[in-house]
């Protein structure tokens, strides 16, 4: 395409946001663009491992935003747009973009994460005859729209879900119906057969016509009507909303998802339950706000105060924690399900977590990379920060979580019924096989 000098050529960088439509974003690059060029950075690339020794994308996740980027390739391609995936070092892949289309406009949407955020302002530096512009679509609120100014965010969330309870939220999704011109062809097809198709299993499949189809089916069930009832419940597709994998890589956006369960309310009912599912919409968006104060402490061992956890790091209770393999079998069905399906109810998680934490006194942040690794919704705010909450380290004012596992197995598996499911079987009683010397324990 043959465009003249003057004409702004801009670039979108689709990252947390694999969505067309309910993309303010990408409607803002839309307004203000005359030809627009289409990216996403993958990380299919092998990444060294971080720090902890896990990759920052595991398979399940792989496989869910491969299937992601495949239908928003879809629907940018009905809208003569496309989507260009690059692999590889996002600072680098994205200067080179800049270069070679000699763009003058960058957008994004604002992303909590740590690194997301270093990249962007090495790129604004790097290019100063260049406007970087990030828009709010992960979140209710947008940034300038938040009740309360970002430093003044509440040490709790009680405290936060009041005030936003009395604020308008404009839940009104964004409609898209056209977009500048694209400046290259898409280097994949809308086709591609190297992407799998879904097995029968596969419950959760990456994009956002899949989680339209997911967001139907369950609103037009009666489960939202019961969810404060059954959300705690360790196994079951019904028992909650199973929106997190599309929420957490955007096929799907919270403002639009509150919209429908509006709907829901105004047209079928309205209780407890549908309040409960908003509410843990909130839980989502404090976490959310949460990231994006506190900055590099979402990842400190001491978390956003000032004292250490009294825990360590043992390799050999760590392994026997993400092989479930620990004295506890309620933990290993937990683990088993996590590892083989990438996902773990909310109660699971906080039974693993506090389990790693309190019986094993291991350092949480192992278990938040792993999780990072493993999970299918992995969310940067969601996971840092609620393994700092269980970990006593974060938002929680009563100073961290300890689950009693006897308690929750009675309660939430009191037939076995999970624990024969996913393989939990009770390993040896003995936390470690050598003492703090290195000899073996007889
Ligand atoms: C240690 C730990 C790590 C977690 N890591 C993640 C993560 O990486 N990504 C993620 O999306 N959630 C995370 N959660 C929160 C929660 O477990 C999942 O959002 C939930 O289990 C997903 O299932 P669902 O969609 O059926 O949730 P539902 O119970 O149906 O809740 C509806 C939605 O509300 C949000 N939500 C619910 N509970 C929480 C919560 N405690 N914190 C933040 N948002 C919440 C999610 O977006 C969820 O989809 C974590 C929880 C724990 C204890």
């Amino acid at each position: 395409m043959d465009l003249a000098d003057t004409q702004k050529r801009s670039l979108f960088l689709f990252t947390n946001d694999l969505r067309v439509q309910d993309n303010s974003a990408l409607l803002q690059a839309a307004k203000s663009a005359e030809a627009l060029h289409c990216i996403t950075v993958s990380e299919t690339t092998p990444l060294a491992p971080n720090r902890y020794g896990f990759k920052d994308i595991g398979t399940h996740r792989q496989r869910f935003m491969d299937e992601s980027r495949l239908d928003l390739q879809r629907d940018l391609s009905a809208l003569s747009q496309s989507l260009v995936v690059l692999r590889g070092d996002p600072a680098i892949q994205i200067q080179k973009e800049i270069d070679q289309y000699e763009i003058t406009q960058v957008f994004r949407s604002r992303n909590a994460g740590w690194n997301e955020q270093q990249y962007w302002a090495a790129l604004q530096q790097a290019n100063p005859e260049v406007a970087f512009q990030e828009f709010d679509t992960h979140t209710l609120f947008s940034l300038d729209k938040l009740p309360i100014d970002i430093s003044d965010l509440p040490a709790s969330f009680s405290k936060f879900r009041r005030i936003a309870e009395q604020s308008n939220i404009d839940y009104q999704p964004v409609t898209i119906e056209r977009l500048p011109p694209p400046l290259t062809t898409s280097n994949i097809a809308a086709n591609d057969s190297s992407i799998a198709a879904p097995t029968k299993e596969n419950t959760f499949k990456g994009g956002a016509t899949s989680a339209w189809q997911h967001i139907d089916d369950y609103f037009a069930s009666e489960h939202p009507s019961t969810y404060k009832i059954n959300r705690n419940a360790l196994d079951g597709w019904t028992n909650s909303t199973k929106f997190s994998p599309w929420l957490a890589n955007g096929c799907l956006g919270v403002r639009a998802l509150l919209n429908r369960l509006k709907v829901y309310e105004r047209d079928v009912v309205q209780n407890e339950s549908t309040y409960w599912i908003y509410f843990e919409l909130l839980w989502r968006e404090y976490f959310q706000w949460y990231a994006h104060k506190h900055g590099t402490s979402l990842f400190r061992f001491s978390g956003i105060g000032s004292r250490s956890p009294l825990t360590s790091f043992y390799p050999e209770r760590f392994k026997r924690w993400t092989n479930g393999n620990t004295p506890y079998p309620l933990v290993n069905a937990c683990m088993n399900e996590l590892s083989s399906t990438g996902f773990l109810s909310n109660r699971g998680r906080q039974i693993v977590a506090s389990c790693l934490v309190n019986e094993l006194a291991v350092d949480w942040r192992y278990g938040a990379a792993y999780f990072q690794e493993v999970l299918l919704d992995h969310d940067v705010a969601s996971n840092w920060g609620n393994w700092q909450y269980i970990a006593g380290v974060g938002a929680d004012p009563r100073g961290g979580r300890h689950f009693n596992l006897e308690k929750q197995t009675k309660q939430f598996d009191f037939d076995a019924r999970y624990r024969k499911r996913w393989g939990g079987n009770a390993s040896s009683t003995d936390l470690d096989s050598v003492d703090a010397a290195d000899w073996p324990i007889a």
